[in-house]
């Protein structure tokens, strides 16, 4: 018996996310790595096997409860680190075109062998800050969904995301308890940036029972052309 994988599976199938052997199968071998590369490098400071399935795993796939990921053919993960949320979004979602960017070569690095290993097929992950990536034509103004779980509050955040939805997509910032004073701080910036305050989704983790949210900002128009600014800027002086 395992119960950690019958639970998490139970979790999910509550939600009307049923989990495939094979996906089962990823999401262990996915757990491997973790531990694996983590005495390496630093990719988390959670390690229990029961923890990550539900702190890393769940929370990631927690989008999906509030965003229809099987029509959605995009998404863009800024400062994704070992992987969160879009790796386990990708393995529920194989349809979706994953771009995942990531200041920190060694992190890319393992995300690339994760990618092979699992056999996830559609994964970009680019090395470099989110500030230069989303000025490549590429991926500027492209993403149906872009997410980041555990970067930045939300005013420099935004200014790091948003930059990579396209014209109606959709930036979704996942957190932890109570973000409306981030929010409240970020109004100038979601406006300038060309988003508008969607709503706020709140959950709780369903075993260990910590808060979450995940705030949705909807992308109006294109990105005016002085955005983002030079690298480092938006988190050290974010818009107000
Ligand atoms: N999203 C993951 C999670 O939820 O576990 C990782 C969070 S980790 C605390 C933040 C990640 O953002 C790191 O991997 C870091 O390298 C990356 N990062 C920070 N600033 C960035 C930037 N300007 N552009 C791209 N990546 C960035």
């Amino acid at each position: 018996m395992d119960l950690v994988m019958d639970s998490f599976r139970a979790r999910l199938e509550e939600r009307g996310i049923p989990l495939s052997v094979r996906q089962m199968e990823q999401f262990q071998r996915y757990y491997e790595l973790l531990v694996e590369w983590n005495e390496k490098m630093n990719l988390t400071g959670i390690t229990e096997r029961d923890a990550v399935f539900e702190k890393h795993f769940y929370d990631s796939v927690t989008l999906a409860f509030y965003l229809d990921l099987s029509s959605t053919p995009s998404l863009a993960d800024i400062g994704s680190g070992a992987g969160f949320p879009s790796l386990p979004l990708k393995i529920f979602f194989p349809h979706l075109k994953i771009t995942i960017v990531d200041s920190l070569n060694k992190r890319i690095t393992f995300l690339k062998h994760v990618c092979e290993e699992l056999g996830l097929e559609g994964v970009e992950c680019v090395h470099g800050r989110a500030e230069d990536i989303a000025r490549l034509p590429q991926h500027r103004d492209r993403y149906a969904i872009v997410t980041a779980r555990a970067v930045a509050r939300l005013a420099g955040l935004s200014e790091l995301c948003l930059p990579f939805v396209q014209k109606g997509g959709v930036f979704a910032a996942m957190k932890g308890a109570q973000p409306q004073e981030e929010l409240d701080e970020a109004r100038y910036a979601i406006r300038e940036l060309r988003g508008q305050f969607d709503k706020v989704e709140t959950l709780r983790l369903p075993d260990e029972q910590s808060e979450r949210a995940i705030v949705l900002i909807r992308k109006t128009d294109s990105t005016p052309k002085a955005y983002p600014r030079k690298a480092g800027v938006p988190l050290k002086q974010p818009l107000q």
